[in-house]
């Protein structure tokens, strides 16, 4: 018995049954409970999805940037109008709590459908003058994308990668991650309902293999995924058989560095923020927060009575503030970490263990979880863990802390609290991340590029930069002599 109505596949502008045949359970993860059935596509479904976005391709292609751009923002506006609805589901299919859900998930979605709607019809080449012949560049879209996803902010991850697509002139078939597999199809009705043709953008549900199919698929021009980085390194590979193009948004092990001037407040409500937030389920979590020996003790003082006012228990629960973790399996890999850091023998100071009283009796729900480590050695400093599971590591100058938290493949986000203005930019320019806060951590504007470097991933979503990532420049020259260049 579950809870919602069977999921189709979206293709060509309507819902259709996986030819496949195959389905699948999402769980809700506050219950344990089966949530909803979905349709899984196999590789004749990705096929007749891909055959739909190449179709759509000279239509969606061939209108202005203006026209595309108002069909992307009154998407956007059905999201909105539905953002409690979707939220609802957002919330059963991932743990996370609804005061989050209401907040962030639909709305940088929104946003981010509206931030590139504004810029649909302001992508344009150059003109670049060449004394007696001119050349200009034109911006041409791409073709079809793939969009696959992870699980920790469904429909968002969704709209970053169908907003600036699609703005571009793209058309995609997007696949959401197996384990949060309910919402995407909202966004594909929203947009079909604000006019978009069909074909211009299409959901295939399943796991790997769907995945893999439609990054084999020869006519896919690019793949952009969000996932860990070994999934990442696979897609890659996969799509270099036909050259296609990339962005990988991949994991993390950020750095968030307290300095000796740091506000104290504020650098714990970050370093929470950058740990508990949606269960510590974030990319981009500063989960490895350095701290500087001489305010070790007022920063674990004031952030100690903080934890405990946290309140896990029912996601659906406006007063919730730590929610489920996605999975059983999850959870267990997550309680494996406090295990191996115990073993390991960091010093742990709270948390780091499952709840199974009240709403959280059959649900995957861990506590807050604080460990103290004397070695950055330790695998629960230099591993993702993808949970509620801070690291304090103590520090005590700034080019010590610069090269500890710059000692890791991966260089998603990095965090710095100081009041020391030339320091503040000092590090932020020395750090090895994507993007660096400074006195904030996890603030994800739709206006600023968002992407890793090192094992991060490659490419950027969100911001100008996206615009980059999903067209492709062609440069004409022309002459205007009445003689044609000859060597010869
Ligand atoms: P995952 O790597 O297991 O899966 C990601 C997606 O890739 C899923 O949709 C999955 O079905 C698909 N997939 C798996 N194998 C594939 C293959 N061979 N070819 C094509 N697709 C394939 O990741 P997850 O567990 O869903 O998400 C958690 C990870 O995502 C964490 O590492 C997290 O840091 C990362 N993440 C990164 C960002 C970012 O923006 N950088 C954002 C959210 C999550």
């Amino acid at each position: 018995m579950t809870t919602l109505d069977p999921i189709p596949l979206w293709i060509d502008g309507r819902a259709v049954d996986a030819r496949s045949g195959r389905t699948f359970i999402s769980e809700n993860p506050a219950t344990g409970k089966p949530l909803a059935v979905i349709q899984e596509a196999g590789v004749e479904d990705v096929g007749s999805a891909v055959a739909a976005a190449k179709a759509a391709f000279p239509i969606w292609s061939g209108m202005t940037g203006a026209e595309r751009g108002r069909i992307l923002h009154r998407a956007a506006q059905i999201l909105r109008a539905r953002n409690d609805a979707i939220a609802r589901l957002e919330v059963l299919d991932t743990g996370k709590p609804i005061a989050e859900a209401r907040v962030v998930d639909v709305t940088s979605g929104a946003d981010c459908l509206e931030f590139f709607a504004g810029l649909a019809a302001a992508i344009a080449g150059e003109h670049i003058d060449l004394g007696g012949a001119f050349a200009y560049t034109r911006r041409e879209p791409l073709g079809v994308c793939a969009g696959i996803g992870a699980w920790n902010y469904p429909i968002q991850i969704a709209c970053w990668k169908a907003a600036p697509a699609l703005a571009c002139g793209n058309t995609m078939v997007f696949k959401p991650s197996e384990t949060t597999p309910v919402t995407a199809i909202e966004l594909a009705k929203a947009l079909a309902e604000a006019g978009a043709p069909p074909g211009v953008f299409n959901i295939v549900q399943g796991a790997a293999e769907t995945g893999r199919a439609l990054v084999a698929h020869p006519d896919v021009a690019k793949v952009s995924l969000t996932g860990s980085v070994p999934t990442g390194k696979r897609a890659m590979a996969a799509a270099a058989e036909t050259l296609k193009h990339v962005t990988m948004e991949l994991g993390g092990k950020s750095p968030l560095l307290v300095f000796d001037d740091a506000h104290i407040e504020n650098a714990v409500s970050a370093a929470l923020n950058a740990n508990f937030y949606t269960q510590g389920e974030v990319c981009s979590n500063g989960t490895r927060v350095f701290v500087h020996r001489r305010i070790r003790d007022a920063f674990v003082d004031t952030m100690m009575p903080r934890i405990q006012r946290m309140r896990i228990g029912d996601p659906l629960d406006p007063e919730t503030t730590v929610g489920a973790l996605i999975s059983r399996v999850h959870m267990e890999k997550v309680l494996g970490y406090v295990e191996l850091g115990l073993k390991e023998g960091a010093k742990l100071l709270c948390g780091g263990a499952r709840v199974t009283d009240g709403a959280c009796a059959d649900g995957w729900f861990v506590t807050p979880t604080v460990f103290e480590a004397l070695d950055d050695s330790l695998a629960i400093v230099r591993e993702e863990i993808f949970g509620p599971v801070m690291t304090l590591l103590v520090f005590d100058d700034e080019d010590e802390a610069v090269a500890r938290a710059n000692a890791t493949p991966f260089g998603l986000a990095a965090g710095l609290f100081t009041r020391d203005l030339a320091r503040a930019h000092r590090v932020a320019a020395r750090l090895e991340a994507g993007t660096v806060w400074i006195n904030d951590y996890n603030v994800t504007p739709i206006e600023m590029p968002f992407g890793g470097v090192k094992q991060s991933g490659l490419g950027r979503e969100n911001g100008l930069a996206a615009i980059e990532h999903y067209t492709q420049r062609k440069s004409v020259f022309v002459q205007l002599g009445d003689v044609a260049t000859s060597f010869l």
